[in-house]
């Protein structure tokens, strides 16, 4: 036998069982969006390497070393897309979608990150990405979490999620901030783990993140961000508190919470949950004011989050909370005979026909047929139909009723009208 070749580290097969959970999930996130009035965009996997440089940032982790770039057969630098906001912006800008007065947009699919595969962290993992343009006030900001906060009630995981929210104020405060940051932690260098002391220069604001134990009590004496935030973005998050407030929204004000990605502003914001493990957050996200305009579009505001899909499947698993009743089969069909096939094939195609939304099936398995009914009864099916020659020639077909017990013979035509009663079609 020759050697099987796996899967690609840290990339999964979803199969059909799992995706029950799935599809379940994806209708009602799609069922929400809709009644928000957000528009789905289908945006390619590849992207040109150099956007995402300039978007994500040259020194963050994804850019530094988690993407997935090669050549093309001319030379160009490409890149499987690390996340969906930089595809979307540049779709908006190429497809001229401002002026369109399209604001409101979703997208869901695989993005890949070369990262180390663990319980809730794959190279391939799909998003969900909601992305909103063109709006400049709190009011935004408090849609996209009531939106995400009745998408968890309508999934049942709310008790098991908590928001946590701050303002990283404007790129320019966060340059002062950094200076701070970085001569305070210089002066604790001997604290610093290996890996903070190879962020010290390049992305100080991880070190915040740092789960390091006496770090962390290092960082209790750091200056603190807040301080450095210009009084707008001041504003626009006491206004959004207070919206959060009145709408009884609970948040976790975390002032260390900052995003991996160089290209936020102002409001950010995680949905974490204690119920997975390592890899908590199952949604992240915040306002990107500059990004437009950073990849070439005109001065626009612009707010957006993504949900990790792998993650709050995981969730809704451990929580055991939607149920995933198996779509029975309708009509279970079996022939008696090789030469009896092609008829009953045709039946099947035409109670498809008349009947489309049922769900028949045909077992072409060449056994016995008691073999075949003790498959009709395993697979749940709801009635079996029998097809043999004698059947056929008399026009009269044994209908079984799987779930009662039950036998009728019918011909032809009283069969099809049969099924109509049977299934209220
Ligand atoms: P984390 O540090 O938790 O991996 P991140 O800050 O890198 O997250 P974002 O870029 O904000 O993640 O992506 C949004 C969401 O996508 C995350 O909150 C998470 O649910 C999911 N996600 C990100 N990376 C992965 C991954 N490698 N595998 C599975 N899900 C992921
Ligand atoms: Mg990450």
């Amino acid at each position: 036998m020759n050697k099987k070749i796996n899967s690609v580290r840290g990339m999964h097969d979803y199969l059909p069982e799992e995706l029950k959970i799935w599809k379940k999930v994806e209708n009602i996130i799609k069922q929400i969006l809709t009644s928000y009035c957000y528009e789905e965009i289908r945006l390619p996997i590849l992207e040109k390497t150099k956007i995402f440089q300039r978007a994500i940032g040259n020194v963050t982790d994804v850019v530094e070393k988690e993407m997935y770039s090669f050549k093309d057969r001319k030379g160009n630098s490409l890149t499987l897309r690390p996340e969906g906001t930089v595809g979307c912006v540049r779709a908006m800008i190429e497809n001229n979608l401002f002026f369109k007065k399209k604001q409101r947009f979703w997208y869901l699919g695989p993005m890949f990150r070369y990262e180390r595969p663990q319980k809730g962290r794959y190279r391939q993992f799909y998003q969900l990405g909601v992305e909103v343009f063109g709006l400049n006030t709190a009011d935004i900001d408090l849609e996209i979490i009531l939106l995400i906060s009745r998408l968890w009630k309508c999934l049942g995981v709310d008790p098991y999620v908590k928001l946590e929210i701050n303002s990283i104020g404007s790129k320019l405060d966060r340059i002062k901030y950094q200076k701070e940051l970085v001569f305070f932690l210089e002066k604790h260098k001997n604290f610093l783990d290996e890996d903070s002391k190879k962020r010290l220069y390049t992305n100080p604001f991880r070190i915040l993140d740092s789960k390091n134990t006496v770090l962390q009590k290092i960082l209790k004496k750091a200056p603190l961000l807040k301080n450095y935030i210009n009084s707008s973005s001041i504003n626009h998050f006491n206004i959004l508190c207070n919206m959060m407030n009145s709408h009884e929204i609970k948040y976790i004000h975390n002032h260390n919470l900052v995003r991996g990605l160089d290209y936020y502003n102002s409001t950010v914001f995680e949905w974490k949950t204690d119920q997975i493990g390592s890899q908590n957050t199952i949604c992240a996200g915040g306002r990107y004011d500059s990004l437009v305009q950073e990849l070439g579009g005109n001065k626009t505001s612009a707010i957006g989050f993504a949900i990790g899909i792998e993650r709050l499947v995981l969730l809704i698993r451990s929580l055991n909370i939607l149920s995933c009743k198996e779509e029975e089969i309708n009509i279970y069909i079996i022939f008696i005979g090789e030469s009896n096939k092609v008829y009953a094939i045709r039946l099947s195609e035409e109670i498809r026909n008349i009947y489309p939304k049922l769900k028949i099936f045909v077992d072409f398995l060449t056994c016995s047929l008691s073999k075949k009914i003790k498959n009709a009864v395993a697979s749940s099916a709801h009635i079996a139909i029998l097809i043999g020659t004698n059947e056929i020639k008399k026009n009269c077909f044994l209908l079984k009723d799987l779930k009662k017990g039950k036998e009728y013979f019918f011909s032809k035509s009283e069969l099809i009208l049969k099924i109509k009663k049977f299934f209220n079609k």
